[in-house]
């Protein structure tokens, strides 16, 4: 049996940069001879083995043959006879259908190295095709490698058009998606994987809702770049230039969708579009099964973005209401996830990149206000249930009065 390094282990060595988990793939093995060496088998049917002490995964080398739609739909032949050029073709891009042995000896049949250098994403062969993931995929590796000047080639680019259009994305599980746009939304680069996704036509289908907002305008007065397609992005690039959680990048992604909604006689106003965009978000995070944290955040970031820019004239009332809607007193991450949020909101704007955000400290010095009310003295008072809610409130109330106060000049 031999054995190679392949996949991203072996991209990222020629890359130069640091390798954190590596695939492996075995030629001429059985399962029997794995399981043997003591490998782990990891599914049931499917030819790949965990090792005994590195726990890395070892996978014998297949074949596989398209048999129905979506990823079920394959059927995988390994057996010792499969050659490692055989394994090799069955994998999306030439820069990851590379494998090394333990001398550092490159097998390459399908120019993978010429393709790096060229920094070009490009499918290995026609076989693309069998896998709609792997749209997703590739704007993911876009968005991953654009710092470096990775482009996808424009033949790569006309088969995800073909997929898109194919109706075949719509096979993929919410599972899957979500995996593949959790991790590229964590990219440096993640604006570049929405791009992509719009360019081939394949962001109409799984998110056409963020697809509607390209060709929006908005007021120039507060949005210099006009187009909130382009807004949107630029939210999530300057998400990723503050190393901002998968939350609030999730968030800035969805935060207005409502503006889709506007009739186009209204423009470039949009009246309540925060309110619109709920049910929008909804389907959204409906559809991918996304966590509860970051679906909770969306909502709440489309609701009450435009309440975190007015922060500063927002009456004490209306800013305890904002503060109650958060559960601030219980969930103090989930606010400062919102604050994060409207801050990439602002920033997200041509030209606007360095303005300050003064509402973000004033925002927290009201969510401290509010929440210095001591209960216990109430409680000594004796108040007690909804009464007791009522007091709190208006202490909270007062404590915000006097904030406004402190801070107004
Ligand atoms: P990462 O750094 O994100 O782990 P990777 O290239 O190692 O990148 P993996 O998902 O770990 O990606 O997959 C390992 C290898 O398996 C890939 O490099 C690729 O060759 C192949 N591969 C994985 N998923 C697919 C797919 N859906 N279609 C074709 N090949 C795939
Ligand atoms: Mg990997």
């Amino acid at each position: 049996m031999r054995i190679y390094k392949v996949g991203g282990a072996v991209r990222d060595r020629l890359l130069g940069k640091p390798v954190t988990d590596i695939d492996w793939v075995v030629v001429g093995a059985t399962t029997e001879e794995m399981l043997a060496k003591g490998f782990r088998p990891v599914g049931a049917d499917f030819p790949v083995f965990l090792h005994p002490k590195s726990g890395e995964e070892y996978a014998l080398a297949r074949t596989e043959r398209k048999s129905g739609r979506g990823y079920g739909g394959f059927t995988f032949h390994a057996s010792p006879e499969v050659t490692l050029e055989e394994d090799l073709i069955r994998r999306d891009l030439t820069i990851n259908a590379m494998a090394e042995d333990d001398q550092q000896n490159l097998t390459d049949p399908y120019h993978g190295q010429r393709d790096l250098e060229a920094r070009l994403l490009r499918h290995v062969s026609p076989a693309f095709a069998e896998d709609p993931l792997r749209v997703l995929r590739v704007a993911r590796f876009a968005a991953r490698y654009a710092t470096l000047g990775f482009t996808v080639a424009p033949e790569t680019l006309a088969l995800m058009r073909q997929l898109s259009e194919s109706g075949e994305l719509e096979a993929l599980t919410p599972e899957r998606s979500w995996k593949e746009i959790s991790r590229a939304l964590l990219e440096d680069q993640p604006q570049v994987f929405v791009e992509v996704l719009r360019a081939c036509g394949a962001l109409k289908v799984l998110m056409p809702e963020v697809d509607a907002l390209f060709g929006v305008p908005q007021p120039p007065a507060h949005h210099p770049e006009i187009d909130t397609g382009v807004h949107t992005l630029s939210v999530l690039q300057q998400a990723a230039l503050h190393k901002q959680p998968l939350t609030v990048r999730w968030a800035c992604l969805l935060h207005d969708l409502g503006k889709g909604l506007t009739p186009e006689d209204e423009w470039p106003r949009h009246i309540a579009h925060e309110f619109k965009g709920l049910k929008l978000i909804k389907a959204v995070n409906e559809r991918f099964k996304v966590p509860r944290d970051c679906q909770e955040l969306a909502l709440l970031v489309g609701e009450y973005h435009t309440h975190g820019h007015r922060a500063l004239e927002l009456k004490p009332s209306t800013l305890l209401e904002l503060l109650q809607s958060f559960d601030i007193y219980r969930r103090p991450q989930r606010f400062e996830e919102f604050i994060a949020a409207c801050e990439m909101d602002a920033r997200g704007r041509k030209g606007l990149e360095e303005r300050s955000y003064p509402q973000a400290d004033y925002l927290r010095g009201a969510a401290t206000a509010a929440r210095s009310v001591a209960v216990q003295p109430l409680l000594e008072k004796g108040f007690k249930g909804p009464e007791l809610g009522e007091e709190i409130k208006r202490e909270r109330l007062k404590a915000l009065k006097a904030y406004k106060e402190a801070t107004s000049v």
